[in-house]
């Protein structure tokens, strides 16, 4: 690892500024889904038992740049003061006098950095009068890693600086299933289109054994090989991309597994009539929601054979039933095979967790990533702003 971590710092006596995510669903000033902070836990324990103070920083919604009532984080003050078992300090806007004047194990919560038009600029005088604040910087925020803005690079770039313990997990999951994973490695990718996830698809075909392509995306590749697809979702502007792909891949000896028998119905709702048949056989009025029971068993050895296994996106229309069956039905044997060792299972991205929770998979895969854009750049092989300054 080119990055330090927590065990790496001397925090005995010290401030440490701790860029976290704590980007929670509310509702009416209450956290309905505390996962995210949950998450850092850990870090902010080990600064406290390492005998430093945490001074945290992070953002809330999309107030850009402007005070917004409604985005304060000091709603939050209760639910990380019960999560950390010890109470939150909330400073609206930081001085070094009321800073420094704080006891020596105090945790500490500033108020929203975006509220500041100078966190999103990567302004270097807001990264300067931060850095005077703290002096160790730890980045636990992976899901905005993506960002190069004041809280997450600009900072790390002043004082010595280290991977917490979420960011610590994340990475190490993600370099096992990409970077150095054991193989063969399969990867699935679903959702609904191709032009969302072209970088990822490129990326993926050139290091991966299996790439399951499912969901919306794969009526392009479908009607890109010249069948019809009817009146599914579908990106006929794409052909050419699509098939340029499928030649990427088998250059690469990559194979690609697209739906062999589809589940089509007339429309798009819960409970549509629907009819499974080959994928040469969508009718011209229908379209494809799923895909069949064919392609999951042809998925379902994949698995078997897989060392590792990377999913992004579900295989088909997950949220009306029954179209969640494909997804479910592969997400179950992947679930199985993590839960007995035979398979690395890291999931993650935007739908693709709501999709293996309504599976009842999410809890059994090996990692699930609480980042949605930050997994997709990462799995795209892209460098990540806020993991490259803690590589300096
Ligand atoms: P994404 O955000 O790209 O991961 O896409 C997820 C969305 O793709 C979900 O809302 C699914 O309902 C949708 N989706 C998956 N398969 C299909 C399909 N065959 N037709 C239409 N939408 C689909």
């Amino acid at each position: 690892m080119a990055w330090k971590t927590l065990d790496d710092m001397d925090l005995a006596g010290k401030r440490v500024l701790v860029r976290v995510d704590i980007n929670v669903p509310m509702d009416k000033g209450v956290v309905t889904d505390a996962t995210r902070i949950e998450r850092i836990v850990p870090t902010i324990k080990d600064i406290l038992a390492m005998g430093g103070s945490p001074i945290l920083l992070a953002h809330f919604g999309r107030p850009k740049g402007k005070h917004v009532p409604e985005m304060s984080l000091k709603p939050l003050v209760p639910a990380l003061s019960d999560a950390f078992g010890t109470e939150v300090t909330f400073i609206e806007r930081p001085s070094h006098d009321e800073i420094f004047g704080m006891p020596g194990d105090a945790v500490v919560l500033i108020e929203n950095t975006r509220f500041s038009a100078m966190e999103e600029a990567n302004d270097p005088q807001m990264a300067g009068f931060l850095s005077t604040l703290g002096d160790v910087y730890c980045n636990d925020a992976f899901s905005a890693a993506h960002r190069a803005h004041a809280s997450t690079t600009g900072v790390a770039e002043l004082m010595p600086a280290c991977a917490g313990r979420l960011m610590q997990a994340e990475l190490s999951a993600l370099e096992g299933a990409l970077a150095t994973p054991v193989r063969p490695v399969v990867a699935v990718v679903g959702g609904a289109k191709v032009s969302s996830k072209l970088e990822l698809l490129g990326n993926l075909v050139a290091k991966v054994d299996h790439l399951v392509i499912g969901g919306g995306m794969a009526n392009t590749f479908l009607a890109a090989k010249g069948l019809n697809v009817g009146k599914s979702l579908c990106e006929h502007d794409m052909t050419d991309t699509a098939l340029e792909i499928l030649e990427k891949a088998k250059a690469a000896n990559c194979e690609i597994i697209l739906p062999s028998d589809i589940v089509v119905a007339a429309e798009f709702a819960a409970g549509a009539a629907n009819e499974t048949v080959a994928a040469e056989a969508c009718p011209a009025d229908k379209m494809i929601l799923d895909a069949g029971p064919d392609t999951v068993a042809k998925i379902v050895s994949v698995f078997e054979t897989a060392k590792t296994l990377i999913w992004n996106g579900p295989l088909g229309a997950f949220e009306i039933k029954p179209f969640n069956a494909a997804t479910d039905a592969a997400a179950a044997k992947a679930a199985e095979l993590s839960k007995s060792g035979a398979l690395v299972s890291v999931a993650g991205g935007g739908d693709t967790v709501a999709a293996l929770n309504g599976a009842g998979a999410a809890d059994s895969f090996t990692y699930i990533s609480t980042a949605g854009g930050a997994f997709l750049e990462w799995m795209e092989g892209k460098t990540l702003p806020g993991v490259a300054a803690l590589e300096q």
